[in-house]
């Protein structure tokens, strides 16, 4: 089933909530990046709750997730937009470890339990927003629960899962987003706070299929939800040869002389999903301004 996320309201407007089956575009990353299973299931928490944030922004805004950690893998980034499409990396991807106690992926050890969360929102002419936090968990859900309360102000809770086939395919992703509206009643906080307690992990429910609705009937309660809309999701890169092409201009024509002659062509490759970019001579000579 093709990965979509779903938009809703909860216990009369007093919350908002969205979750989403991210299951295919995970996968994409894992294939583009070559990621091995904890460093999968990092990524594609940090990729399923980016598409979650991107949902929340309007028409041509963008935002980029920035976790460094002091693990592993290194740095792990995504962009997304608020039309469902995300893309990301990060440093290290050939990162696995022995499941944890639990018995999960063990994605603090991947990701490291100190360093920086930040999110930089690009708000078009509007506004730039930045918010950083330093690292509480390094689970990836918890940091982004703890960037909401401290850094933007709304209570949230924040679950993640990523499951991954013995052969490093992803066999399932998706999660969940839920925020107290300013003026929520105590009551509601504390019955959400209740179901949040006793209700089965993320993973658990991500294994088992359940779709983006259901997750939220089973956060929220049944009868406590309304759905307001879903939209498409999917692991999208926003690279071209055109934009390689105007980034190789801009060095110059010297710059690119050099290249000609010394290494008879470039190479450039898309850090975000990995696609190479090559020019020949010929190729480089016609991005020259004053062809030699
Ligand atoms: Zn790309």
């Amino acid at each position: 089933m093709a990965d979509y996320l779903v938009r809703a309201m909860g216990f009369n407007g007093q919350v908002r909530a969205y979750a989403i089956s991210s299951t295919e575009t995970v996968e994409e990353a894992r294939r583009r990046q070559d990621t091995w299973a904890t460093a999968s299931a990092a990524l594609g928490r940090t990729l399923t709750i980016s598409v979650m944030m991107g949902a929340m922004l309007k028409g041509e805004d963008k935002l980029t997730v920035k976790i460094e950690g002091d693990g592993p893998i290194g740095a792990i980034i995504a962009d997304a937009n608020s039309k469902g499409q995300v893309r990301g990396y990060l440093k290290n991807p050939h990162v696995d470890f022995d499941l944890n106690k639990k018995g999960k992926l063990d994605v603090a050890k991947a990701v490291g339990t100190s360093g920086t969360l930040s999110i930089v929102k690009d708000l078009g002419m509007r506004d730039h927003f930045t918010g950083q936090v330093p690292i509480v968990s390094g689970e990836v859900s918890e940091d982004f629960t703890y960037y909401f309360a401290n850094s933007e102000q709304v209570p949230s809770a924040v679950g993640a899962g990523v499951l991954v086939n013995t052969d490093h395919t992803i066999l399932a992703a998706g999660g969940f987003i839920v925020q107290m509206m300013p003026g929520a009643d105590e009551d509601t906080t504390a019955e959400i706070e209740k179901r949040l307690s006793e209700i089965e992990p993320i993973s658990k429910m991500v294994q088992d299929g359940k779709t983006p609705e259901q997750i939220l009937e089973a956060v929220l309660g049944e009868g406590n939800v309304q759905f307001l809309d879903t939209m498409p999701v999917e692991f999208k890169c926003h690279c071209s040869r055109e934009r390689v092409e105007m980034a190789i201009s801009s060095l110059g024509d010297d710059e690119i002389q050099r290249m000609i002659e010394e290494d008879h062509g470039a190479e450039a490759k898309c850090h975000f999903c990995n696609e190479d970019y090559h020019f020949d001579i010929k190729a480089l000579k016609q991005l020259q301004s004053s062809p030699s």
